[in-house]
């Protein structure tokens, strides 16, 4: 939030000076784990830490894990200690330490272990984003990242041998030609467009339902600043024209291996044409637009754990609400 200063984007920043602007975006939050990448490559170490009783470790599979609604009201990462974890057919990924010195790990699987005389279910990192704790989220989104990156990219490639894991899930290795292979992440620019009337931009994508709006995004091309991707991004999609560019925050995003660049852009020319590819239709919204649209239902909030939110959120000054919200 200080990369804006004030002055560069008189509306957004106006917002952002209120104890509401400092609430973290899903996903972003510290969650108190060191990912201690040197002990990645240390296989004594990575066996200490295994076998330490201390150690917590759960299972990844097809992007989802299991979580427990406690009767509290919070949810969960179910873990168990390294001796009760399911260890056939299973590749291990060492996710980093606490400040206790507690060791985290998670096997990927093909399948959840079953749990059936307890309150855990199976989630993915869209609904359990929302509810787990900044370490627990953070915990599951580095995991569901590794294993997303490690089933699509089996094969070396530069000689198409298939690799092998190391580095406790973060390298794959060619045993043919030597190469390393780490795993990747796309950059994706999503961009709150506002105008000289401080209206939103706010788009509907082709498979959205009616009345459903949210911010224009995309991904980088190569050989292009991520500055110059929302300028771009924002004229294919709604043929609207961008001058200035300031950048909010990031979010990782991987689904399957996405980073999002969250920005506020300032328009130069209010004109909207959609490409009717992607985004079928686009509308400038007042805040007030905005809010009788909520309360008639003529316009669905968009809710998650996407940086798309809490953008809008920014410029609105309060929260969106959920849905089913009486607003
Ligand atoms: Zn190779």
């Amino acid at each position: 939030m200080t990369d804006i200063e004030p002055g560069e984007l008189e509306a957004p920043v106006s917002t952002l000076n209120n104890a509401f602007a400092d609430r973290p975006i899903s996903l972003t939050a510290p969650g108190g784990i060191d990912r201690a990448a040197h002990h990645r490559l240390d296989e004594a170490w990575l066996a200490a830490a295994w076998s330490h009783p201390s150690t917590r470790v759960f299972v990844v599979s097809g992007g989802q894990v299991l979580i427990d609604d406690r009767p509290d009201g919070t949810t969960e990462l179910v873990m168990t200690p390294a001796f009760e974890a399911p260890m056939t057919e299973t590749h291990r990924y060492f996710l980093g330490t606490d400040a206790d010195g507690v060791s985290y790990f998670a096997l990927q699987k093909d399948s959840l272990p079953g749990r059936m005389d307890q309150s855990a279910r199976p989630a993915g990192l869209r609904e359990a984003g929302l509810l787990l704790s900044p370490r627990d989220a953070g915990l599951m989104t580095h995991a569901v990242a590794l294993e997303n990156w490690q089933r699509l990219h089996r094969f070396c490639s530069r000689c198409g041998e298939r690799t092998v894991i190391a580095a406790a899930g973060h390298i794959r290795r060619c045993p043919v030609c030597g190469a390393e292979h780490y795993p990747r992440t796309d950059p994706a620019v999503i961009m709150l467009v506002t105008d000289d009337q401080d209206r939103a931009l706010l788009g509907r994508q082709v498979h959205w339902p009616e009345g459903r709006f949210s911010t224009l995004a995309g991904f980088v091309e190569p050989g292009e600043s991520i500055e110059q991707a929302v300028v771009r991004e924002v004229f294919e999609e709604a043929g609207v024209t961008i001058g200035e560019v300031s950048y909010v925050a990031s979010q990782p995003w991987p689904f399957p291996s996405s980073l999002m660049l969250g920005f506020f852009a300032r328009a130069t020319s209010p004109e909207i044409e959609v490409d009717g590819e992607e985004i079928h239709e686009a509308r400038w919204f007042s805040r007030e637009d905005l809010e009788a649209g909520f309360a008639s239902g003529e316009v669905l909030p968009p809710y998650g754990i996407s940086i798309a939110s809490r953008l809008i959120e920014l410029w609105y000054g309060k929260p969106l609400p959920k849905p089913g919200d009486v607003v």
